[in-house]
This record gives C-alpha cells, sequence and structure tokens, in this order.
C-alpha cells in the first residue's frame, strides 16, 4: 500500500516535470533529476528492514525485560566457539542460517539445536545479488533453506530473515508466499565490516536497552571476543538475556 502511494506520488512528478521539459518550463535535466531520487528512494527504502516500508518484520520487544541475542551467517566452525561463550553465561540466542553452510556443516548446525538454541532461515546460498532476483528465485532460496533444515535436524522454522536486511516488493511476496515471519533486528553491530572487537562492542552497548535485539554473525573470528565482552556488560546491568523466539514472542517452529 505503501509503495502503492510513492508510485504513485512519483507518477505525478514524473508526469509534471515530463510536461514542464516540453513546454520549456525547466531543462530535460529536470526529468533525470526525479528518476535518480526515485530509484535512490527505493534503495534507501528496501536496505533498511526497520523502516517496514515493504514489509512488516519484527526487530524488538519494547516494554519487555532482558534482551535478545542473534546471529547470522553460519553454521560455521566459529559457531562452536560462540556455542561454548553462551553454555559458559547460560544464554539462548537465535541463529540464522545459511542453506549451503548446513549442508558444509549439519553436524554443527544440529548442535545448535541440541544446545538449546533456535534457527531461523537466511536463505540458501546469501546471494550477493539477492536484491535484485526474481520473486520465484526468492522463493525457491527460501525453500532450499527450509528442505536443508528439515533434512538435516527434522524442523521446520516459521523465521526468515533476508540476507543484507534487504526487503523490496519481490522479496515482499516471496516471504508472503512461503508464509514465514520476518524477524530484523534493532540494534546492528556492523561485526562484518569493523575488525576491531573493542569498536563493535560499543556500538552495541552504546544505546542499548530492554526490548533490543542485536545482530552479529557467528562465521567471524571477532565475535567471540564480543560475545564475552558483552555476557559481561549485560550482567552488570542486570539485562537477562532470553532466547529470541520468548522475547518476541513468536512460534519459531510449525
Ligand atoms: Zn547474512
Amino acid at each position: 500500500m505503501k509503495y502503492k502511494i510513492l508510485r504513485i506520488i512519483f507518477s505525478f512528478i514524473l508526469l509534471g516535470s515530463v510536461l514542464g521539459a516540453l513546454n520549456g518550463y525547466w531543462s530535460g535535466w529536470f526529468i533525470l533529476l526525479v528518476a535518480v531520487i526515485y530509484v535512490s528512494t527505493i534503495l534507501i527504502l528496501s536496505t533498511n528492514i526497520r523502516l517496514n516500508f515493504f514489509q512488516n518484520s519484527i526487530h524488538s520487544a519494547m516494554g519487555r525485560e532482558g534482551i535478545g541475542l542473534s546471529f547470522d551467517d553460519g553454521p560455521h566452525p566459529n559457531t562452536l566457539k560462540i556455542l561454548d561463550i553462551l553454555d559458559e553465561f547460560e544464554v539462548k540466542a537465535l541463529f540464522f542460517c545459511i542453506g549451503k553452510n548446513i549442508a558444509e556443516h549439519p553436524e554443527i548446525y544440529r548442535e545448535i539445536i541440541k544446545r538449546g538454541h533456535v534457527v531461523g532461515n537466511h536463505t540458501f546460498s546469501h546471494s550477493r545479488k539477492f536484491g535484485f532476483l526474481s520473486t520465484r528465485a526468492i522463493i525457491s532460496e527460501i525453500q532450499q533453506c527450509d528442505h536443508i533444515a528439515t533434512e538435516v535436524a527434522g524442523l521446520k522454522t516459521n523465521l526468515f530473515r533476508p540476507p543484507f536486511g534487504v526487503i523490496n516488493p519481490k522479496v515482499s511476496r516471496a516471504i508472503t508466499a512461503t508464509g514465514h515471519i520476518t524477524v530484523g533486528w534493532s540494534v546492528r553491530s556492523y561485526d562484518a565490516i569493523t575488525s576491531s572487537p573493542d569498536k563493535i562492542f560499543q556500538r552495541i552497548t552504546k544505546d542499548l536497552k530492554a526490548g533490543d535485539l542485536i545482530l552479529l554473525h557467528d562465521n567471524i573470528p571477532q565475535s567471540a571476543k564480543v560475545l564475552e565482552q558483552l555476557l559481561v556488560f549485560l550482567k552488570q546491568k542486570n539485562l537477562t538475556a532470553i532466547r529470541p523466539d520468548h522475547l518476541l514472542d513468536i512460534d519459531a517452529y510449525s
């Protein structure tokens, strides 16, 4: 609906700019400017999952006590370190796993579940071109990931997080077709682009509050150090880490 309104507004602006240019009120460059603004707007809206523009996603549980921890892009050999640290602090987390990584490390995937954590779908291949795929290709990416999860661990996850947090009209249509619940985040660590654990830790804890859902990556070596620091910090601040599906009050499996 919001997208329809945006398209109508821009269509009128574009029509006005074409008519204005034809009648000599302004140069033809104005049409190009309108087109560039439109494309930039769509790009900003589709790469900011928290704006809920194309699809409603769950990002946090404001008003609830505790915080949630989520890890993307595993399973990976580094995931085992993360699991040991979580065990040490008796914390349960949510892991959005990539299908091809589940196929590569089925024993680590099963270990995540065995230790009481919850898993979600993060597509089969985590394609860099995810934002440019057709609706059919996105549905296939989600279903392939579901398929391997069922094959390896015998479960069907309801939860989905799009790679890079990209949600455009095609992704939205695909999610509606597969029936998943989309889970975003309220605190992004940018751990994939910063190598300093201290910087990542500071970024996460700067404005951290009850109800927040934190995004980390379990396939990144520095995540283990960040997680240890973070769990000590949470204890000091009396913030309990609650398994995200419980924190957000959603059913992880069907
Ligand atoms: Zn990812």
